[in-house]
């Protein structure tokens, strides 16, 4: 491939999406697609949403950046919001998902540390996961097309086989800081964890004086029906990396931790320019503050049961394609027999439907949580189109 002004290392595709809005992309010419992908999980409010729109548009007039070093008073109110819907006693803002991972591997290192025991330094991660594309988010994740070249990584990583407890277990010993993982694989091919491999984390952090990380960037942030997606196993966190949804499409994330946990990130310990910026700030409070209408999140679970029926229904007519339907919420995966990528390209450049592929030749199905049926109903009458006359290639 020769270069471009663009560092090559997307694969490139057709679409070239100009403007949004609602659950719809449009094209350079005016073509449109029906977004079931969101930006991966991101636009939570669908495009162009006037509530964000306008939010952004205020702050942007009235103070779009102040230095870190001057005190935020829309970082804090915002923090404070995060604080009382959840777990957390204390945020961290970022601008990406895997700049609050690295900010959760720091605060999980740096618990250990303030306690006197700095050997405890490794975070048992699982294989499949996606963390991002830092070096210290490729290190914890396992996975060798992510890592190939990029050597040498961050030492302090121990690696088992998702959903498998004991496996997990087995990886203590006297190095270990805790467990990172995503309660429901994203990019991994779309796998909730069990009750009990969650909930069995929790009780060996207990008892081994270690912390529970939670990757949430994916499956937090309403998407499953819940606040965030470990509310679905009872189980709390000691610290949690949020993103995408948070921001529903201005670049923003989050570094949630109890008081405990956190005890270590002390003035000077970490820091970043643009992390909590007036305007992501606002962006955060305006996505917020739909997420807590009432009936918001109960309308996404009610989206997410009538999507999955919907894909349940359809399996039996295309047996030869779909194999099983996963996920909670409007995160849902369907698995397919043979290469999803090519599937979800078929959709994208024949039947304008946007969906996107993940590991285990799964298809992710991530729409918008602003969906309503009729986007439903248009959705499964693309895809069945699309299903009817696809043809798998014979080495798929
Ligand atoms: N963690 C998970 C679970 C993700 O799905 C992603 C992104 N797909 C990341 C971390 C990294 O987020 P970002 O691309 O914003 O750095």
């Amino acid at each position: 491939m020769t270069i471009t002004a663009l560092m090559p290392v997307y694969p490139r595709c057709g679409v070239r999406p100009v403007r949004g809005e609602g659950v719809y992309l449009y094209g350079e010419d005016g073509e449109q697609y029906l977004d079931f992908a969101a930006g991966i999980a991101v636009n939570a409010l669908g495009h162009g949403h006037p509530k964000l729109v306008e939010a952004i548009a205020k702050q942007a007039a009235t103070l779009m950046h102040v230095s870190n070093l001057y005190g935020s008073p829309q970082g804090e109110h915002f923090a404070q919001r995060l604080v009382d819907s959840t777990f957390a006693d204390t945020v961290f803002f970022t601008n990406s998902g895997a700049e609050a991972v690295e900010c959760a591997i720091k605060t999980a290192r740096r618990y250990h540390f303030a306690n006197g025991n700095p050997q405890r330094h490794t975070l048992i991660t699982f294989n499949n996961a996606f963390h991002g594309r830092t070096l210290g988010a490729i290190s914890a994740t396992n996975q060798p097309k992510m890592r190939d070249g990029f050597e040498p990584l961050l030492p302090g990583f121990a690696y088992a086989p998702f959903d498998d407890l004991e496996a997990a277990l087995a990886l203590i010993d006297e190095n270990t800081a805790g467990f990172l993982v995503e309660p429901i694989q994203g990019e991994g091919g779309l796998r909730p964890a069990s009750m009990e491999f969650l909930q069995g984390l929790r009780r060996a952090c207990d008892e081994h004086g270690l912390l529970l990380v939670l990757d949430e960037v994916q499956c937090g942030y309403g998407r499953t029906g819940k606040f965030f997606a470990h509310e679905l196993y009872g189980v709390t966190p000691d610290i949690m990396a949020s993103a995408k949804g948070i921001g529903g499409g201005f670049p923003l994330g989050a570094c949630l931790a109890t008081e405990e946990a956190a005890k270590g990130m002390v003035a000077g310990t970490h820091g970043s320019t643009y992390g909590g910026n007036p305007l992501a700030m606002a962006a955060g409070e305006a996505v917020l503050d739909v997420m807590q209408e009432p009936g918001f999140l109960e309308h996404v679970e009610a989206m997410g049961q009538r999507l999955r029926a919907t894909l349940e229904q359809m399996i039996p007519n295309f047996d030869h394609l779909f194999e099983e339907v996963r996920g909670h919420g409007l995160m849902q995966g369907l698995k397919m027999k043979s290469d999803s990528r090519r599937f979800v390209a078929h959709c994208r450049d024949n039947h304008g439907l946007l969906l996107v592929a993940a590991g285990e030749n799964v298809i992710r199905i991530l729409p918008p949580l602003t969906i309503d049926e009729s986007h439903i109903t248009e959705f499964a009458t693309k895809l069945s189109d699309a299903a009817r006359v696809y043809v798998p290639a014979a080495d798929d």
